[in-house]
């Protein structure tokens, strides 16, 4: 089943590649909302949960991340990192970029090592207050699962019509390498309709964009959790793996989550 976070502030996670991680949602904690529906999301797709569209307010947000950040320090055991994410798409948030602020503001009074992610589906990087946000946090994690539009529509299921891998790559680009990209690899079929991005054409394709967009580093990964598309198959860790180092080959580090 997949499920959504039910809290403006959620976790904190304990995990071996970031630590102790704090995750904040700005959508709503009733419903999903995201400018992309992909086969894979946790949160099930956008259809299925048409509650109030609701974006979780700044004053509301600041306030209860100040909370928690306080008691976490009170009790010896704050955050490494502080995570974006949750019921969809951070960056779709009005206010995202004061938001980043706030949060940054009090990562600084309360406990300064920790790190501020962000996961991004790159779909407004055009707006230049989303741009900004990026660049002040310390992870700007931002997807593309294929350099092939048709398989990005099959994958992720963009909102927009208008949406093309080239305007986001070309967006990417203008991180300067300031950014780290994630990429989602799977193959199985949704809606009788196969979908593979680990084939020979997609994995030489997606390089060729990861070369053009230079990112600080890469950040592969399969399926973890349940999915809304329940005939994809995870793409066995050494498959990743082999991915990894024709990555790492181009002289960009990259991970295998
Ligand atoms: S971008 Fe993230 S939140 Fe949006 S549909 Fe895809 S997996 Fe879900």
């Amino acid at each position: 089943m997949t499920s959504l976070f039910h809290d403006i502030i959620f976790g904190p996670v304990r995990s071996r590649r970031l630590g102790l991680s704090l995750g904040v949602n700005l959508l709503p904690a009733d419903s999903k909302l995201c400018s992309f529906d992909c086969i894979y999301c946790e949160c099930g797709w956008n259809a299925e949960n048409p509650g109030a569209r609701r974006f979780n307010e700044r004053p509301e947000v600041r306030r209860l991340l100040e909370q928690t950040l306080r008691r976490m320090v009170a009790e010896g055991t704050p955050p490494d990192v502080i995570t974006f994410a949750g019921n969809g798409e951070p960056t779709l948030h009005p206010e995202f970029e004061a938001i980043i602020d706030d949060t940054i503001a009090l990562r600084d009074a309360w406990c300064p090592a920790a790190k501020v992610s962000v996961l991004s589906n790159a779909t407004q990087l055009h707006r230049p207050d989303v741009r900004q946000a990026l660049l002040r946090v310390d992870n700007n994690i931002l997807k593309l699962d294929s350099a092939f539009d048709e398989t990005v529509r099959r994958m992720n299921r963009p909102q927009n019509p208008a949406y093309t891998v080239r305007g986001t790559i070309d967006a990417m680009k203008r991180f300067d390498g300031r950014m780290i990209l994630q990429t989602m690899f799977l193959r199985g079929t949704c809606e009788g309709l196969p979908v593979d991005n680990t084939t020979e054409t997609e994995v030489a394709a997606w390089l060729e964009a990861v070369e053009e967009i230079r990112p600080a580093r890469v950040m592969v990964y399969s399926l973890d959790r349940d999915t809304p598309c329940r005939t994809l198959e995870k793409i066995a860790h050494d498959e990743l793996q082999r991915i990894a180092v024709r990555v790492e080959a181009l002289g960009i580090p990259c991970s295998v989550a």
